[in-house]
């Protein structure tokens, strides 16, 4: 009857928040550099969830509204930008897997998002180390009723090849990676360094920024050509029950989505170009498969994607920040960004699962509008 109906409706509703929570997409734009002139910004108006992009006359005047999650303009603060991230991190501590990753051109902000500048200071700490104090801090909070150890592992993906970070020994051998492993290791044979203090991070992070494969760009020469991911092993033993549980972070910092001019690069350079290509592709096409409740998740496209395949779906929460830059010069990329940030968009997709069910939803919706109206008349 009239309960079944309601609660069919709330499935379904629920069904529709489901997919917005898992996946979040935001937006941060990056101000413009000292020495940079600020005087022609391709970013107009920006709210909380809306960003206004200007195309100008060059490229064919007009503008283009945008919406996310949430929007971080160029004075957004580092504290700013993790505080709407925080939630995640507490539901790593719950068993949850987590996924953060950071998108854009080369120079748009990524590693400043999550690491932060060149020359860090406690203040300009990115999303890692924050999500990592976050994750000590609330660890020693509930230490009267769970034991958690946290561990990290740091690897990159080059050129579909998976390397080691955390490693002082040379040329790195290519490593595998196991899904459903009982651990959740998805790369066993990476070394795993168990951490209690920021300071030991720090020292990790900056081994593995220095195995990081570097070569340089004509527009940033800290640009990097991998993608890295920082993996951050939660294990909670609740103390009165014994009970084990696991979560896990992936904190990804994805190669520049550039796209390369044909005629400059060749040789290695256009090979990587396809490599970072292909993969960034298969993610979006993954994230979006998934938030459209695909029956086929196709993860088995790139190794990012296989890395990732146990924490991303199901249960598992996957937060994008997609960066931009407000020059000129950049407004193709920065098109192309917000498209690509569009599809994986969970704003966009709620709506076209609303569209997708709304044969069903509209019955309900009729269905129980007509048993309130009969329920009205009787009182
Ligand atoms: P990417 O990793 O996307 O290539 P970076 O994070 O290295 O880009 O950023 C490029 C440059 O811009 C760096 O010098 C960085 O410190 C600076 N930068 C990026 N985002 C910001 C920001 N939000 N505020 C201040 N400086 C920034
Ligand atoms: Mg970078």
């Amino acid at each position: 009857g009239y309960h079944k109906v309601l609660e069919e409706n709330r499935k379904l509703y629920n069904q529709v928040q489901d997919l917005k929570g898992n996946i979040r997409v935001y937006c941060r734009v990056r101000p413009f550099l000292p020495g940079q002139s600020s005087s022609t910004s391709t970013v107009g108006h920006i709210d909380d969830g809306n960003i206004m992009i200007i195309t100008p006359s060059k490229y064919g005047k007009g503008h283009k509204s945008f919406s996310f999650n949430k929007v971080f303009g160029p004075f957004a603060t580092q504290e700013e930008v993790f505080s709407d991230t925080q939630p995640l991190i507490r539901s790593v501590l719950d068993g949850y897997n987590v996924c953060i990753f950071a998108y854009g051109q080369t120079g748009a902000g990524k590693t400043y998002t999550m690491s932060g500048p060149e020359e860090l200071t406690e203040e300009s700490f990115g999303v890692n180390y924050r999500a990592l104090n976050d994750l000590f801090h609330i660890s020693k909070q509930r230490k009267d009723t769970f034991c958690y150890e946290i561990a990290v592992q740091m690897i990159e993906i080059y050129n579909e090849q998976v390397r080691d970070l955390l490693t002082n020994d040379g040329p790195q051998k290519r490593l595998g990676i196991h899904n459903g492993s009982q651990k959740g290791l998805a790369v066993p044979n990476a070394n795993l360094v168990p951490v209690t203090s920021t300071t030991e991070v720090i020292e990790l992070m900056n081994i593995g920024q220095k195995n990081r494969a570097v070569s340089a760009t004509a527009m940033n020469d800290r640009s990097s050509r991998s993608h890295s991911c920082l993996t951050i092993h939660v294990q909670g033993r609740e103390l009165a029950s014994g009970a084990i549980f696991r979560g896990c972070m992936h904190l990804v910092d994805l190669a520049g989505s550039e796209r390369v001019n044909k005629s400059e690069a060749k040789g290695d350079r256009l090979k990587e170009a396809q490599h970072i290509n292909k993969s960034l592709s298969a993610l979006g096409d993954v994230i979006s498969a998934l938030a459209q409740k695909s029956s086929h998740i196709p993860y088995r496209n790139s190794k990012l994607t296989q890395l990732l395949q146990d924490s991303l779906g199901g249960q598992a929460k996957t937060l994008m920040f997609v960066h931009i830059s407000p020059e000129v010069d950049a407004i193709s990329e920065t098109l192309s960004t917000l498209k690509f940030a569009e599809r994986v968009a969970s704003v966009e997709l709620g709506a076209s699962q609303v569209n997708k069910d709304s044969g069903e939803v509209k019955e309900l919706r009729q269905q129980v509008a007509s048993l309130k109206a009969a329920l009205a008349k009787k009182e």
